[in-house]
């Protein structure tokens, strides 16, 4: 190889070349077979959905989103694709997508070793599922890669064994908010669990556990609220074990036109903007349930990497300016 390297150049060769990257990649294709193989299983299709469109997933907990000018209009880069999702099932009953998100996180995310600002999500959605069926499928989703990782890995990640079996517990929202203010943290009750608040939840766990049931000012508007709950959603998070946080945010979805209107707007978000998703709405979509995993949060607790920058053959961190 010749020419002059900068410092860009370095490490990106660093990166690639590193044998903790390439083991890294290399078992996160283990990772999507199993998972593609389980959701298959499960009479899920997978679909490949846009990766631009004129509005996106608002409910990304204070990260931004990338405008991008599409012939004079304003579009968005997909922060996820939960729109998308649940319109396609009028294509089909059960689906899928692997699809690359861009969210902005905040500066202070760059050294958490969990936040990349692009990253990829396995993203499921449910026709006709309740909160309790899709946290199952998130269980198996999970359970199934730490199975195939294991046949591989189990030797340097003992602990692969015991995700692999499932069975992780459910917590509410409400009784891990009562255990974060006994741990001496400040946790508003109907506010956001914070990353620091739920890397110490989660050092309390040696599995996956889910929260469920979010306070509503806490999520976005296609999170249903909870009819015999008010205030309080259908949805969880799923948190891993061993202090490495949230893999997996999902929940049933709002169906009714007039209350996601609604939701729109108590969310501060312009229902004008959301015309196409609205229209589907109005005319009909089916109530489903769904959620998504991060692919790089996943691949980095199964292997137990102290990065998750290891995970990505580009990663990208808040602030840093890179490939
Ligand atoms: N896509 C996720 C969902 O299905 C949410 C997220 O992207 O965080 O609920
Ligand atoms: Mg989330």
């Amino acid at each position: 190889m010749t020419g002059e390297t900068t410092e860009v150049d370095m490490d990106v060769r660093r990166h690639l070349t590193s044998e903790v990257t390439r083991t890294t990649l290399r078992l996160q294709q283990t990772i999507l077979a199993a998972v593609r193989a389980y959701l298959a299983g499960l009479g899920c299709t997978e679909v490949l959905l846009p990766i631009v469109g004129p509005v996106t997933d608002p409910g990304s907990r204070g990260a931004k989103q990338v405008d991008i000018d599409y012939y004079g209009h304003r579009y968005k880069l997909m922060t996820s694709a939960i729109l998308y999702k649940q319109a396609t099932l009028l294509a089909f009953d059960r689906i899928f997508c692997v699809a690359p998100n861009v969210r902005l996180e905040p500066m202070e995310t760059a050294g958490t070793g969990r936040h990349l600002t692009e990253f990829h999500q396995i993203d499921v959605e449910l026709a006709g599922a309740s909160r309790e069926e899709a946290m199952g499928v998130a269980e198996g989703v999970v359970a199934a890669a730490a199975g195939a990782v294991a046949t591989e890995f189990a030797a340097a990640r003992p602990a692969l064994g015991a995700v692999a079996t499932g069975g992780y517990t459910r917590l509410s929202y409400r009784d891990a908010v009562r255990e974060l203010v006994a741990l001496g943290v400040r946790q508003d009750d109907g506010a956001e669990i914070n990353w620091q608040a739920e890397k110490l939840l989660s050092d309390r766990f040696a599995k996956p556990f889910f929260l469920v049931g979010y306070p509503k000012g806490s999520r976005g508007f296609y999170d249903r609220e909870d009819q015999d709950d008010p205030g309080w959603l259908r949805n969880f998070d799923l948190l891993a074990g061993e202090g490495y946080g949230e893999l997996a945010s999902g929940g049933e979805r709002e169906s009714d036109y007039a209350r996601v209107v609604t939701r729109m707007r108590e969310t501060g978000e312009n229902p004008a903007k959301y015309a196409w998703y609205l229209d589907l709405v109005r005319t009909g979509l089916p109530a489903s349930a769904g959620f998504g995993i991060g692919l790089e949060r996943l691949t980095r607790y199964l292997l137990g990497l102290p990065e998750v920058t290891a995970a990505s053959a580009f990663p990208k961190l808040a602030g840093v300016v890179s490939p």
